[in-house]
């Protein structure tokens, strides 16, 4: 890896970004004009009717399904080489030839990914399981791995000229949308259900962003989000309703293996609202094996939701391919509480094919489970990544688990963020 890479602060021109995130190398490859992406077309993930790349799109205007981005691995395959990432940056722009941005000139980088894959030996310690880890997403700017969709997704708006943006947004979406909408000098939109936590709705305004409360959850936010898009000409970021978050959420696959030297481990637990980041790894990991830098063998991966908003656990264990809309959704991890998801077939076929579970726990159990990790490991994590803590307590006395067995939980934020929910008084 490089050293001293120190991240500018500037916001604005390209010039500014231009100088962000840059290492020599990249400097040698552009004067040399090397191709810095790989990105072929894009293909619908129901139809897999294709799409040319360089325009912008949102769903599939057949069936109405998310795209997903493809590149050329066999060229991939012949230029980049595992040695020679693990040179680069600490940012997930070290995956740069497997992300959709062009020219790097395009390229907003606040010091998003890279973050640290933590063996968490007293938290294993105080559960009698040696072999835990935790991915530690807190860390990323704003405070939550949305950092990674959004950076990857405004930067290839913005080379695709985009000027304004909008997203609906239990909040820590709206918070990274707003931020690299900010350094880019882009005017953003965010649409937050009203009882999102003040805190939210401060981050996005002190970032420079128009904030509208929605009566309603968040695929009410999406509503209000499309229409007005259409009506003043915006592009909606909705997660995958376009196909570059994605893109950045599976930033978390690359970096687990490269983490792991280039193994993956036996078990991930993820917390699950749209499903970006779990269907985003599962694809990381099939593009790493067409690379040759990783073998077949897949992680179990495991959904967790909350109880009061399951429709994914609901349908992993009725056998439906798609899933049915979660009525009367309630629970305190505001990134759960999605009651339908676009993209529910691709989570529950990448669930079943790793031979994973889906599982539900109850609210009171996230608080206890982030006061024993806060107690344990010094990681106060947000509700969501505590969630999967409170899942590995069940499926290791369930059995499902075994010894030995190395099991990654995404902490998929920080925990500043919900101190109104962990407060003493409560
Ligand atoms: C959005 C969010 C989730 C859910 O992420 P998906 O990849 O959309 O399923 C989990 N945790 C936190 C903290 C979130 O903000
Ligand atoms: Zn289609």
């Amino acid at each position: 890896m490089g050293q001293g890479w120190i991240l500018s602060g500037q916001a604005g021109d390209l010039t500014a970004a231009r100088d962000r995130c840059i290492t020599t190398r990249d400097l040698i490859r552009r004067r040399t004009g090397l191709a810095m992406n790989l990105l072929s077309h894009l293909e619908c993930s129901l139809c897999h009717r294709e799409f040319e790349a360089d325009r912008l799109w949102n769903l599939c205007p057949t069936c109405h399904k998310p795209l997903l981005a493809r590149y050329d691995l066999k060229k991939a395959r012949q230029t980049i080489t595992r040695e020679e990432i693990a040179r680069r940056e600490a940012t997930l722009w070290r995956y740069r030839e497997l992300l959709p941005v062009r020219d790097l000139r395009y390229r907003l980088c606040l010091g998003e990914g890279w973050t640290p894959l933590i063996h968490a030996t007293r938290l294993g310690e105080a559960v009698g399981f040696p072999t835990l880890y935790i991915k530690d997403e807190g860390l990323n700017p704003t405070g939550s791995f949305k950092a990674r969709g959004l950076a990857v997704a405004l930067s290839r708006a913005r080379e695709l000229g985009v000027q304004a943006v909008s997203i609906p947004s239990a909040g820590n979406a709206a918070g990274a949308l707003s931020a690299y909408a900010s350094l880019a000098g882009m005017q953003a939109y965010v649409f937050m259900p009203r009882d999102v936590p003040p805190l939210f709705v401060t981050e996005c305004q002190m970032l420079g962003a128009r904030v509208t409360l929605v009566d309603g959850l968040i695929h009410d936010c999406g509503q209000a989000a499309a229409r007005e898009a259409r009506k003043y000409g915006r592009f909606d970021l909705s997660t995958l309703k376009e196909p570059y978050r994605l893109e950045g959420k599976k930033t978390m696959g690359y970096e687990l293996a490269e983490q792991m030297d280039w193994t993956l481990p036996e078990v991930i637990i993820y917390p699950t609202g749209g499903g970006t980041g779990l269907v985003g790894m599962a694809k990381a990991f099939d593009e790493m094996e067409e690379l040759g830098w990783i073998g077949p063998r897949r992680p179990r991966m495991v959904v967790v939701q909350a109880e009061g908003c399951a429709p994914i656990v609901q349908a992993f264990h009725q056998g439906g391919e798609f899933a049915q809309p979660w009525e009367n959704a309630r629970t305190i991890a505001d990134g759960l509480r999605v009651p339908v998801a676009v993209g529910d077939f691709l989570i529950l076929r990448a669930v079943r094919a790793s031979r994973g579970t889906a599982m539900a726990v109850p609210d009171a159990e996230m608080i206890e489970a982030a006061r024993l990790m806060g107690h344990t490991q010094g990681i106060l994590p947000c509700p969501e990544g505590a969630a999967t803590l409170a899942a590995f307590l069940h499926l290791r006395r369930q059995g499902w688990i075994a010894e030995g067995e190395r099991v990654v939980l995404f902490n998929t934020g920080s925990g500043l963020k919900y101190t109104h929910l962990y407060g003493e008084n409560r």
